[in-house]
């Protein structure tokens, strides 16, 4: 039987860990945290993330879950509209999803054939010609014919590997929470609580998890927000930071103040914004009878702007499944690096160029940025939206 390491048991860990069960191999998970937690913030897929969870024979769980997420449009904090809602065609509709249930169905995805081991932290990895992959935690070394490194944008083995990638701040911040319905601020029924507002170097973006008011077929419904700010994360507590959330989103569109408000302390997520640059040389490492590849953030960390990190771990878990069952290992190894780096690359300077406009400051630069986001962004979306509407797993 074939064996995999697959170190992080975050969404992308997870994923592939379940898929590799499910296809006869013999997987070990390791965690270097107690628990396999995940935040408790939601996540936006794309119909690319949808169809890559589909792939990997988790679909029917997701639907359960899943809220589509209508196009709520782009304000300014003034409620001039900068983009228009325009309908979604199907095809092209994202769902947005709380990641604790996105957790849950992952781990029932891993069934009782992964061995999870939490509390080991990862130090080492052995990718060597004439040897059988392996890591280590300092004590043991865990050999494998595959090691799937899924474990972040810190990723330990990214950086053996491909130490020419560096993880950097992209200069802003961003502050998440999903406020329960029973929390929910009271709104008019006609005033759409999701939507997106843009000012000099501030975003806002609201989505309704489950119909308002009820939580569909999650028991974590509610309303999830992410604010983004130029600048580095606040040093303050929690209390501090709602504080300071409040004021900078003084006076924009309701529903923001309304949400803040009804955020407690103990909802809110702190983030910085990181991204690696330049992206790693390879994402694939041929070693001995397999190899070792990179997965998800530990690949492709990226700033948030389109809602793509996920999608892309899901689209990197699904096309290696795909590829091996067909290939001999250290080929399906170097096919996956072939088809996942320009995939990458792609929806990186995607990225980049939204991180452009979104984070222009200044008067004049506003005014150009207005312009922008009326004609380019809708453009840069639509063609974001299309490159994740085309994307498919490998046959
Ligand atoms: C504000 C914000 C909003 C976002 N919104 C979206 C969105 O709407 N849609 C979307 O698609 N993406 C979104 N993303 C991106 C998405 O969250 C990430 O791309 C995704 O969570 C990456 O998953 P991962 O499994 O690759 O990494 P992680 O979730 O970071 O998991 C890595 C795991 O590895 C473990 N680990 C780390 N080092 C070691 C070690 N040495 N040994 C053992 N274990 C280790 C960690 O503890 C962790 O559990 C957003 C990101 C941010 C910051």
């Amino acid at each position: 039987m074939r064996s995999a390491v697959v170190v992080g048991a975050g969404i992308g860990g997870l994923s592939v860990a379940g898929a590799l069960a499910r296809s006869g191999w013999q997987v070990t998970l390791l965690e270097r945290a107690d628990r396999v937690r995940p935040e408790p913030t939601a996540v936006v897929l794309w119909p690319n993330g949808v169809r890559a969870l589909r792939a990997l024979g988790l679909g029917a769980g997701l639907e359960a879950i899943a809220t589509p997420l209508s196009d709520g449009g782009v304000r300014r904090p003034d409620g001039h509209w900068l983009v228009q809602p325009r309908p979604i065609p199907a095809d092209r509709m994202p769902v947005v999803v709380h990641r604790e249930d996105l957790h849950d169905a992952l781990i029932a995805g891993l069934g009782d054939r992964v061995e999870l081991r939490t509390g080991v932290t990862v130090r080492t990895v052995r990718a060597d010609p004439g040897e059988r992959p392996a890591v280590g935690d300092g004590r043991n070394l865990i050999e494998a014919d595959l090691v799937v490194a899924a474990d972040g944008t810190d990723s330990e083995i990214r950086r053996r590997l491909a130490p020419e990638a560096a993880v950097v701040s992209s200069g802003s911040a961003a502050w998440r929470a999903v406020i329960p319905w029973y929390r929910a601020p009271r709104l008019p029924a006609d005033r759409p609580l999701g939507g997106e507002v843009l000012g000099a170097g501030y975003r806002f973006i609201s989505a309704s998890l489950g119909e308002r008011g009820s939580s569909g077929g999650s028991s974590r419904g509610g309303i999830y927000w992410v604010a983004t700010a130029a600048g580095a994360p606040r040093p303050e507590p929690p209390e501090t930071q709602l504080a300071l959330l409040r004021r900078w989103y003084a006076g924009w569109p309701s529903p923001i103040g309304e949400l803040l408000e009804a955020t407690d302390p103990a909802d809110l997520v702190q983030q910085e914004v990181r991204e690696l640059r330049p992206l790693p040389r390879a994402y694939g490492f041929p070693a001995g009878p397999g190899g070792v590849v990179l997965l998800g953030d530990a690949a492709h960390a990226m700033p948030p702007h389109l809602g793509q990190g996920a999608c892309l771990a899901f689209e990197d878990a699904a096309t290696l499944a795909a590829l091996l069952p067909k290939t001999r290992l250290p080929d399906a190894v170097q096919a996956y690096d072939r088809m996942r780096r320009p995939r990458a690359a792609t929806v990186v300077r995607q990225t980049r160029r939204m991180s452009a406009v979104l984070q222009t400051r200044g008067r004049l630069a506003l005014r150009a940025r207005d312009v922008a986001l009326g004609t380019f962004t809708p453009r840069l979306i639509n063609t974001a939206a299309a490159s994740a509407a085309q994307w498919r797993p490998p046959a």
